[in-house]
């Protein structure tokens, strides 16, 4: 027997999951801070609907990815201007 011989296979990965669960009813206001990343026209490789206008944002256009801090699964992509606009939105809400 050597027991120090049998266990090196590495651990898989962490967070390796293909499908990630929808929920059934995204919040209405996230309420937390948001983290709010460019995406560049080479790194759009698929299409997205926008949150903002309902309108395509195309593949190969340059857009903005905007993740909830304390809900990555909730990430989405808007236009820039749709998203400028929301922010001037909320901001106006707030006060
Ligand atoms: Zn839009």
């Amino acid at each position: 027997m050597h027991p120090m011989a049998a266990d090196l296979t590495p651990a898989p990965p962490a967070g390796a999951t293909d499908a990630a669960p929808i929920p059934a009813a995204p919040p209405s206001d996230t309420g937390g801070a948001e983290a709010v990343g460019l995406v560049q026209p080479y790194q759009a490789r698929k299409r997205y609907v926008c949150p903002g206008c309902h309108g395509i944002i195309a593949r190969g256009e340059g857009h903005l990815v905007v993740v909830p801090e304390h809900a990555p699964d909730l990430r989405r992509h808007w236009h820039r201007a749709c998203w400028h606009r929301e922010r001037r939105r909320r901001d106006g809400r707030a006060g």
